[in-house]
């Protein structure tokens, strides 16, 4: 094996490759467009479509691809060889500038939330220089953006290039209010993934598992997480051999793979990167979570990446650690070493919490899943409610900036802005929090409420726009300030003053917070249909069309997806749980009752001393349940017939999220009464025992 430090990065055609294989003039003019978005000219595409086609034909690769994410959440891709006919009945293998920067993949069949008619449907994709192509499964993979004919985007990469632009813009006016030398400014983000391991060949024999991901039916086993032996846990071979090719293989991607261990639940575990870019940490996270579950095939595994894969044990979440540093290295939510840098770290920290309290809303929706609301304000994740940890220490310092006290663990005077430096706090000196949906660690702000399937892409478009637009609001009052220290003085205590109900550093598992947080004002958008009609808010068409991330036609047809894909994700669960019963569960018992019965004859036949009781008992138990689940599952049947015919898809969300999981719950408990009186042998499908347990 090649050593790692020469493996990493190998399939990637990054910086130095590009200097390696291509004419210095080339290079520079690429540079030019990765660093500042200039368009490529015909000519130097040739050049660098050529060299890209060359090192990869030298890797073996006989084919590329536009690599995309569209709506739908995860990555697509079309694969086209390279190769063309020479003059002699043989091939030549080509790959064009034009082959490079743009491809027409028939866009018919991604999600567009009713943006184009089918007859409109050719989509474009558009090369992502600023993201580095890159070889896997033998396929050059270029990177692109996804748009329909007439530019609308149809992706998630496209509002995030464009959010990224907007503060990086914004960012750059309040730098320069504090003479700062930075030229750049970019988010930066590392996402702490979790997902379950489970035996490949259970997991096949679930049509749950594999229709929907998750378990729809299920006893809870005798044993879960309770004795807490599973965390940070010793890794067997199996899966030690999984993660160390797993890592062997992001690695070969230049993903910086980091911290791999056990997590709270039976196999679960996490993994997580070094923080990058925001665009490169959402391609790398794309890219990780489908190389665990190739990877995890290969090891005889499954690997779940569903918020909620079980009943009864915790379920699975990605956390979005988050910071905004410059070109010149400086991560801007460090607190500063400097009376200046300190006031900028503070305002800094104020934009954030504005955009907080402001966008709640747009938070919340960013992480609005049908597979997430099982999670959210369930004890094993943050409530539904955004609140922003600082912990005691910052939320006590932000006071006394704001009554003009003194903070007397620190300092013996009265904090003011742009004299006194803040300590350089302790990361988290509180405690670790966990309970806190979106909590500062230090220099950054750790998202919490992400679902572990979800691609990162949207929160950190929430994240960026709404910061951005504090930045713009709070640079339009200080350019016009006459004397700076004060007019910043003065911002960052009205701000405090006036987003200081958004701040919360207690236990957000209680009910005493839900009261609290109710009495602040605060939203608290419980599942995701009460979330969505927010995302097209007045307000929120405003910021977004304002800065330019999205129209108001964008928006909307991405509520319209979001919708649909709620509606649509819950009705296939409903129809997979009917369909399990009627093939696999109602036969089953038809069997145990079928044996019961003749046991009672052949007993009483055998003698009439033999009263049955027992099984009498058992039999009628067995009988009950099995009413109930028969009717059970009709009942939900029609109801789905019921409510897909709706017109109305906001109809239809009410439905779902309401009556219709409501029903499968019911079908759910009869179906769990019935586990428990039959033998494993008799039960159709494998216990929750068998998948949690089963090394
Ligand atoms: P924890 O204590 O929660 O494990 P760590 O400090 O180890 O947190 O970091 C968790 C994640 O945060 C890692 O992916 C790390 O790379 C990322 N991270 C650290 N600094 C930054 C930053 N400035 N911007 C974005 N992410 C960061
Ligand atoms: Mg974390």
């Amino acid at each position: 094996m090649k050593p790692i430090t020469d493996a990493f990065g190998s399939m990637v055609f990054n910086e130095a490759v590009m200097k390696e294989k291509l004419p210095k003039d080339v290079f520079k003019k690429l540079k030019a467009t990765i660093r500042e978005g200039k368009t490529l000219d015909a000519n130097v595409a040739n050049t660098v479509a050529n060299a890209m086609k060359d090192w990869a034909v030298e890797k073996g690769v006989t084919h590329y691809t536009h690599w995309f994410q569209p709506m739908t959440g995860i990555t697509a891709e079309k694969h086209e060889s390279f190769i063309a006919p020479d003059d002699h009945d043989g091939v030549i293998l080509e790959f064009s500038g034009k082959e490079l920067i743009k491809g027409e993949p028939d866009a018919s069949s991604f999600p567009n939330g009713g943006l184009r008619a089918t007859f409109e449907a050719r989509g474009y994709t558009t090369w992502d220089p600023t993201s580095y192509a890159f070889i896997k499964d033998n396929t050059l993979c270029i990177p692109t953006i996804f748009c329909s004919f007439d530019g609308s985007s149809l992706d998630k990469k496209t509002p995030l290039l464009r959010s990224m632009a907007v503060l990086n813009e914004q960012a750059l006016r309040i730098l320069k209010l504090f003479g700062s030398d930075a030229t750049h400014v970019s988010t930066t983000v590392g996402c702490e993934q979790e997902y379950f391991l489970i035996d490949k060949e259970l997991f096949a024999q679930r049509e749950d598992l594999l229709l929907c991901g998750r378990t729809l039916f299920g006893k809870l086993p005798p044993k879960g997480q309770e004795m807490e032996d599973h965390y940070f846990g010793m890794l067997d071979n199996r899966v030690l051999a999984f993660m160390q090719e797993l890592d062997e293989e992001l690695w070969k991607l230049g993903i910086l793979a980091k911290t791999e261990h056990k997590e709270v639940a039976p196999r679960q575990f996490e993994l997580a990167p070094i923080f990058s870019t925001t665009n490169i940490a959402t391609d790398h996270n794309q890219l990780t979570m489908e190389l665990m579950k190739k990877i995890a095939d290969k090891h005889g595994f499954a690997c779940l990446l569903h918020e909620k894969p079980f009943e009864g044990i915790n379920g699975s979440g990605k956390h979005n650690n988050w910071s905004i540093s410059t070109n010149t290295g400086v991560n801007l939510l460090e607190p500063g070493e400097t009376p200046a840098t300190n006031a900028q770290f503070l305002l800094f920290l104020c934009a954030v919490i504005k955009g907080a309290d402001e966008y709640q809303d747009l938070l919340r929706v960013s992480v609005a899943t049908p597979s997430n609301d099982h999670r959210l304000g369930a004890n094993e994740a943050p409530p539904a409610i955004i609140s922003v940890h600082l912990g005691d220490e910052l939320t006590s310092i932000l006071e006394c900036i704001e009554e003009n006290t003194v903070y007397d663990k620190i300092y013996d005077k009265k904090m003011e802005i742009g004299v006194d430096i803040l300590p350089a706090f302790p990361k988290d000196t509180t405690d670790r929090n966990r309970t806190s949906p979106f909590a500062f660690t230090g220099n950054k702000f750790e998202f919490r409420m992400l679902g572990s399937s979800l691609s990162i892409a949207c929160p950190n478009i929430m994240l960026n726009t709404i910061v951005a637009e504090e930045l713009s609001l709070f640079a339009d009052e200080l350019e016009k300030a006459e004397e700076l220290k004060s007019a910043l003085a003065a911002l960052i205590k009205k701000t405090i003053r006036e987003h200081k109900r958004i701040l919360f550093s207690g236990n957000g598992y209680t009910d005493e917070w839900v009261k609290e947080a109710e009495k602040r004002g605060l939203l608290n958008l419980k599942t995701t249909i009460d979330a969505l009609p927010y995302y097209t808010s007045e307000k929120n068409i405003k910021l977004f069309t304002k800065h330019k991330i999205f129209t108001e036609n964008e928006m909307r047809s991405r509520g319209e997806i979001l919708l649909e894909n709620y509606c649509k994700t819950i009705n296939i669960e409903a129809l997979t749980m009917v369909d399990m019963v009627q093939k696999q569960i109602l036969p089953a018992i038809e069997k145990v009752t079928k044996s019961l019965t003749e046991t009672i004859l052949n007993k009483k036949a055998v003698s009439p001393a033999f009263d049955c009781a027992a099984e009498m008992d058992h039999l009628h138990q067995v009988d009950e349940n099995y009413k109930a689940l028969y009717f059970d599952c009709q009942k939900l049947e029609k109801a789905c017939i019921k409510t897909t015919a709706l017109d109305s898809m906001h109809e239809q969300g009410k439905l779902f999220s309401t009556t219709i999981l409501k029903m499968m719950e019911t079908l759910r408990a009869d179906a769990d009464a019935l586990e428990s009186l039959c033998s494993d042998k008799a039960w159709p499908i494998p216990c929750y025992t068998a998948l949690l347990f089963h090394d």
